[in-house]
């Protein structure tokens, strides 16, 4: 048992500890996510059948390097009968074999967000309620909380405070919404994200024999990421735990940041209650961070007062303290933290991968990748607009669930007149009116207009007949032919790859190569699930519905900087980490500073964020942001205040001298501690240099206008601004480079500008 070397002492006794209820509460990086690994190993190795062990983790990928471990210690095929993956995807599983009961098809559509909020907008239209009171995202926020409230529509109406709260914010009719979508999933035989736990729940509560199933089944339960399940998915582990009480749960309190998904804390306080006799271990070791980082972020968690006290700390080296960079600009910003990833890369000699830079909000990617891509080096961004979110896959991907599931109305409307035959809206209207009639889905209408009469003209019949045709063709080979020859077959007969391939745009060109790129996956899942009896190409549109981003990961994208929000960091690890953006509004987040328990959880943000760093940690903030369309002054974030100081190091891209607008900041007596440029000596040489030129000729990524001109300028002359318009100066002071001038501009009123970063033209 050599593995068992490689844990402390603490964590060997809780890897030991195989019977009854555990709870491992522990801080970042101390080992809980090692422990459950090892546990379910040693489990095994102690004769306990794989069969039987249930894992639940926060991402597939979590899940994948799990079992990937756990196969070095007990071998491939012992691991692979693990029932392992996150709560969605580990029980649409389940939902698979039960479905029918629920009276759903088995081969049930998973809905997307983006279907979801297509049907709620339809519900909307259809309800004739205005979707400026009733925003198709917020309304579905509200289901979503429901549901994993175990809401269902009925109680909702029945909830008298619930339906209160919607009537206060002006939208009383939420409840109908929520009945009419939840109807209409059904009748498409979908079921959306947050039906995958609601189901399951369902099931587990009303079919007795099948909830003692899978208590008999897995008989050993461990769950990661305790902290941030919601009301649904414990109710799921404490219903299949109830009869055997072997469940291992670990988690950090000082981590929970999904509460906004109705993540409950209070999960933590419920495992005392539900089995009084657990044992709680803690963690203390933090094996991930250096010194510096783990009591800096030690430092900033100890302001919360709602936590479980723990007292974290390494044996690693001290390092490097932290470096705060200050900069003009968001542009500015993603030049520096680019240019720091390339010289420690090329100093130390280390890959991409070792770099990861993580934002409050998605929309901040941008300037990075404007300047990664201009020095050429690699990136992977999680959360923006993943492969299979793509339109042409979502196209083709809609053909196969619609050959799965007739009744898929999202996937039905998009492809019924993707590639053109001549099905147009109006039809489309009217067949949805007549389903309505009937109280049928769109499909048995158009598979039956002797049955269904609707006003669809004879021409349209008979192109909707040959459509309904082509489909019940791929229907009646799904389970009959290998997945990837019926999704080749399929991406043929409907015309979508020949459309494809005859549009020589590049984009066209890209798109074609995307279908092949899935043509290539679906053969993929058929090679490696041929003994399987789950190999059909419903089985893979399981697989592609649950993807998350950070599953969706080719070879080619290990060597990359990583680039994500926090929130999808969680649990993951990179030697050298740049938090940025950390300004007040951004981070903590607007919104949050008005609660202490909001702002208390934008700080665990904070803590996760921090936490993520091997060796060394940067945070950066700029003086103004583009934000909403507009440029915004901002403020550096009150986290890094919290910071004790010993652990940081300033520096600054720009001399305080000759700038303005840092009054905010000046208030707080963060400025002082900046070394100015040239005395900077947390960066190297070339990177002073590079900073400079930078800053002088390159802080847009439009190049500057102005060149040398504006040396030239004086008081009285018409200028040109990029963002204000015209202008005329009013005033000049100092002398270059930093020069500045005051220039009156009629849409804005007086600004006083630094004349090498102000884009000024003399006219
Ligand atoms: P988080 O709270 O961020 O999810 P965690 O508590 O799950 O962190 P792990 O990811 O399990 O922590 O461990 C952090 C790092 O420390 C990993 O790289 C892990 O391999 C390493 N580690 C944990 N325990 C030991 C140990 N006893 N010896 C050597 N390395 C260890
Ligand atoms: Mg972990």
């Amino acid at each position: 048992m050599d593995y068992l070397e490689g844990l402390n002492k603490s964590q060997r006794v809780a890897v030991e500890h195989i019977d009854g209820p555990i709870m491992v509460i522990a801080g970042a990086g101390s080992g809980k996510t090692r422990v459950l690994t090892y546990r379910i190993a040693h489990m095994m190795n102690r004769g306990i059948d794989s069969f039987n062990i249930l894992a639940l983790t926060f991402t597939n990928k979590a899940a994948r390097e799990m079992k990937e471990r756990i196969s070095q210690i007990v071998g491939d095929q012992e691991a692979k009968n693990l029932a392992m993956g996150t709560f969605h995807s580990v029980f649409a599983k389940l939902l698979r074999y039960n479905a029918e009961k629920l009276g759903y098809p088995s081969n049930f559509t998973i809905y997307d967000t983006q279907d979801s909020r297509s049907l709620i907008k339809s519900v909307i239209k259809e309800l004739k309620l205005d979707d400026k009171d009733y925003k198709p995202n917020s309304v579905h926020g509200r289901i979503s909380s429901a549901k994993n409230n175990l809401i269902s529509p009925e109680e909702y109406a029945n909830n008298a405070e619930i339906v209160g709260e919607d009537r206060m914010s002006k939208r009383p009719l939420i409840y109908q919404i929520y009945k009419m979508y939840m109807d209409r999933c059904f009748k498409a035989g979908a079921m959306d994200f947050d039906d995958l736990l609601y189901q399951t729940n369902v099931l587990l509560r009303d079919f007795p024999e099948v909830l003692h199933h899978y208590q008999q089944k897995f008989r050993y339960i461990l769950v990661d990421e305790y902290q941030d399940t919601n009301y649904s998915q414990y109710l799921i582990v404490k219903k299949l735990a109830a009869v055997y009480e072997n469940i291992c749960v670990v988690g950090d309190d000082a981590q929970s940041i999904y509460s906004f998904r109705g993540a409950n804390i209070q999960n933590i306080l419920n495992f005392k209650r539900d089995y009084p006799d657990f044992t709680l271990y803690k963690l203390e070791q933090n094996y991930r961070s250096t010194k510096t980082i783990v009591d800096a972020a030690n430092s900033v968690i100890e302001k919360n007062q709602d936590q479980i006290k723990k007292n974290v700390w390494t044996d690693n080296n001290q390092g490097d303290k932290i470096r705060v960079i200050r900069c003009l600009t968001d542009n500015e910003e993603g030049k520096v933290i680019t240019n720091s990833i390339y010289e420690i890369k090329q100093g130390q000699g280390l890959q991409y991968s070792d770099f990861a830079i993580l934002y409050r909000t998605n929309a901040q990617s941008r300037s990075f990748e404007e300047s990664l891509r201009k020095l050429n080096m690699p990136y992977k961004i999680y959360g923006g607009l993943s492969f299979y979110q793509r339109k042409e896959i979502k196209d083709l991907i809609a053909y196969f669930r619609l050959s799965a599931n007739s009744n898929d109305e999202e996937a039905l409307k998009r492809v019924i007149n993707y590639p053109k035959r001549g099905i147009g809206n109006t039809t489309m209207e009217h067949i949805i009116i007549a389903a309505q009639q009937y109280d049928v889905s769109l499909w048995e209408v158009m598979s039956d207009f002797n049955r269904y009469p609707c006003n669809v003209n004879a021409s349209a019949q008979k192109k909707i007949s040959d459509f309904v045709r082509m489909m019940q063709s791929f229907t009646a080979d799904l389970d009959r032919v290998p997945a990837f020859d019926l999704a080749q077959r399929i991406a043929t007969t409907t015309g979508l790859l020949k459309t494809l391939h005859e549009d020589k745009t590049p984009e066209g060109v890209t798109r074609y190569e995307n279908i092949q790129e899935l043509l290539a996956g679906v053969k993929e899942f058929s090679i490696a699930n041929k003994n399987s009896e789950n190999n059909s190409l419903s089985d893979f549109l399981i697989d592609v519905a649950l993807m998350t981003d950070a599953d969706d990961e080719s070879e080619d994208d290990k060597n990359k900087v990583t680039l994500m929000t926090i929130h999808a960091s969680k649990g993951l690890e990179f030697p050298h980490v740049y938090v940025v953006g950390l300004e007040e509004n951004l981070f903590p987040s607007q919104l949050s500073i008005n609660s202490r328990t909001e702002l208390e959880e934008e700080r665990r943000l904070f803590y996760v964020a921090i936490t993520r760093a091997e060796k060394n940690c940067t945070l950066s903030y700029v003086q103004s942001r583009f934000r909403f369309g507009q440029l915004i002054t901002s403020e550096s974030s009150r986290f890094i205040d919290e910071i004790d100081e010993q652990f940081l190091n300033f520096e600054s891209t720009y001399s305080d001298k000759g700038t303005s607008g840092r009054s905010l900041n000046a208030r707080r007596g963060l400025d002082s501690k900046f070394s100015n440029p040239a005395a900077t000596g947390g960066l190297s040489g070339l990177s002073q240099r590079r900073l400079k030129k930078v800053n002088v000729n390159d802080i847009s990524s439009t190049p500057s206008k102005s060149g040398g001109t504006t040396t030239d300028l004086k008081v009285g002359f018409n200028v040109m601004h990029d963002r204000f318009g015209k202008g005329r100066v009013t005033a000049l002071e100092g002398t270059a480079p930093n020069q500045k001038a005051t220039v009156f501009f009629p849409r804005v009123g007086n600004k006083t500008l630094i004349l090498k970063f102000a884009k000024l033209e003399v006219l």
